[in-house]
């Protein structure tokens, strides 16, 4: 079959639904549920990790169900807003250019982990990646193909057509077709570990405590980053102000409660991946539109209308991570961008409007700063521009001379009405705290041992290959090959 449509390869078979046991029946999407089966894979949490892992188990044959926190219309976590996913290939396609290959990738990751990585998982999920574009595709993913997408197709990552969203759909669709038992509005809230197994599963579904019984679990319920109060242990109250990016629901239950249990932990807790997103953002689920692409056109100021950073240093994907750190360190976690009309056409829009405004001492009135500070501000920016000729780089190479911080590329005078400011805040893509495993995706104990019958998948692993910093495309590529890895070891595992 094709590599981006046709049918399934594998064959998609009803399978009869579990029957109730008298006491309490709970209807699923995909059937009914029954508390007294014992399923042979229980899956925690149903995004992009969870997904792979059930359809894979399912397609070995395994009874599954799938045990998703959120209602039906919010399914999905923090994969539903991804754009794409980072995989190597030696040849082009419709939707990757060129090659990318094992050691570049590997290049590429070492260099962002700063060795903060453990190399065989990594090379295991590397290596892995080349054939999971066909399988998405067998399970109705569909990628950009140029030229009708909206994004150009790139190197390195395969951009989903319709997003995390069309993703995650397909393989619900493909799920239930399959015959995976699916229960939303489904909180699990702790996995009791008698020697390491896990033989039982605390549950509240659709408001009900119950126990659901299998006989190998896979874990993929993210980590903890939508957990406010778990955050303000690192970060104190500045926490209070964090707009989390995804999924509300990322608050981490599973993951303390294994680790609670002496499961190996991974990853540093204090750490998040954050970036500078717009400070009217929701507090959850704002999703990829709230991030600004302003700042290197741009003064960037906080409360006190002091600059923070040279806006200019970094231009390329490592602005927004840098960006989202600063404006975390600010006084109340926000900051402000500020420039003229003549900058307007250089950037992506935001999906707010800015503020705007006739002249600087206006606009400092309309976000509560002190126009005359604002006004001096500018001021000694403006008197600071080196202006150069315009050439085919337009003024990307305009500096400041003799202020501090300079701004080294992009530094155009504010001076042009209407005057432009977005307000920034912090925006919490994800926390870097999981659970060590082995490279069939098992669990392990601080002791070293492998648990019994327990799995993970997606972001609850991450920091098994990602320990710090970002690769663009790396967290769906942790989540599908380390998904079909744990969906198919805990149905080997259940078969046994
Ligand atoms: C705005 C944004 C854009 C991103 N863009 C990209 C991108 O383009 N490419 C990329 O590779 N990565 C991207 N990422 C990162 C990516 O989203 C994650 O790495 C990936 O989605 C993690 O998948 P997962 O399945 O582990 O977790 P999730 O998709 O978050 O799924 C976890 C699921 O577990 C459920 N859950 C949690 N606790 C429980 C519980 N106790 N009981 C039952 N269910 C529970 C949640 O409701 C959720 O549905 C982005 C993240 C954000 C926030």
């Amino acid at each position: 079959m094709g590599s981006n449509g046709g049918s399934p390869a594998f064959s998609v078979q009803a399978r009869p639904c579990g029957v109730h046991n008298g006491s309490k029946i709970i209807s699923v999407e995909a059937g009914m549920f029954d508390p007294l089966m014992t399923y042979d894979v229980m899956v925690v949490g149903g995004g992009n990790a969870g997904l792979c892992a059930a359809i894979t188990a399912r397609q070995t044959g395994a009874s599954v169900l799938l045990l998703e926190q959120a209602p039906r219309e919010l399914r999905g976590g923090n994969s539903r807003h991804t754009r794409n996913l980072r995989v190597i290939h030696d040849t082009p396609s419709e939707f990757l250019r060129e090659v990318y290959l094992e050691d570049e990738y590997w290049g590429d990751l070492a260099r962002v982990t700063g060795g903060n990585t453990d190399e065989n998982l990594s090379r295991i999920m590397i290596n892995e990646s080349a054939g999971v574009t066909h399988w998405m595709a067998q399970c109705g993913a569909r990628f950009q193909r140029s030229p009708s997408g909206t994004m150009n197709p790139s190197r390195k990552t395969a951009f989903l057509l319709g997003g995390g969203k069309a993703l995650l759909n397909a393989y619900y669709l493909t799920a239930e077709r399959l015959g995976v038992d699916i229960l939303y509005d489904t909180e699990v809230r702790s996995l009791p570990l008698d020697d390491g197994f896990a033989r039982e599963v605390k549950v509240v579904a659709h408001g009900v405590p119950t126990t659901v019984c299998a006989k190998a679990v896979v874990v993929s319920s993210g980590s903890f980053q939508a957990n406010i109060d778990w955050l303000k242990h690192y970060w104190g109250e500045a926490a209070d102000h964090f707009l989390i990016r995804g999924t509300a629901y990322a608050k981490g239950q599973i993951l303390k409660d294994l680790l609670d249990q002496d499961v190996a932990p991974m990853g540093n807790p204090a750490q998040c991946h954050i970036v500078a997103v717009d400070a009217r953002a929701p507090k959850f689920d704002g999703g990829i539109v709230t991030r600004l692409d302003c700042v290197p056109f741009s003064i960037v100021v906080d409360q006190n209308i002091r600059r923070i950073y040279d806006e200019g240093a970094d231009i390329g994907p490592r602005r927004y991570a840098i960006w989202g750190r600063l404006v975390a360190q600010c006084q109340n976690q926000i900051a402000y961008a500020v420039f003229d009309s003549r900058a307007e056409g250089f950037f992506r829009p935001s999906i707010y409007p800015p503020i705007r405004a006739q002249t600087i001492t206006e606009l400092a009135g309309k976000l509560a700063l002190d126009p005359p500070t604002l006004v001096a501000t500018i001021h000694a920016f403006n008197s600071a521009v080196r202006s150069g000729t315009l050439d085919g780089n337009g003024p990307s190479h305009w500096q400041t001379e003799g202020i501090t911080p300079p701004k080294t590329r992009w530094a155009l005078p504010i001076d042009t009405p209407p005057f432009n400011s977005y307000p920034l805040g912090p925006g919490i893509t994800f926390s870097y705290l999981g659970v060590k495993v082995d490279e069939n995706a098992r669990v392990l104990m601080t002791d070293g041992r492998p648990s019994g019958n327990i799995f993970a998948a997606g972001a609850i692993m991450a920091a098994n290959v990602l320990g710090q910093g970002y690769l663009a495309g790396m967290g769906m590529t942790i989540g599908t090959v380390f998904g079909r890895i744990a969906g198919r070891e805990a149905a080997k595992y259940a078969n046994h």
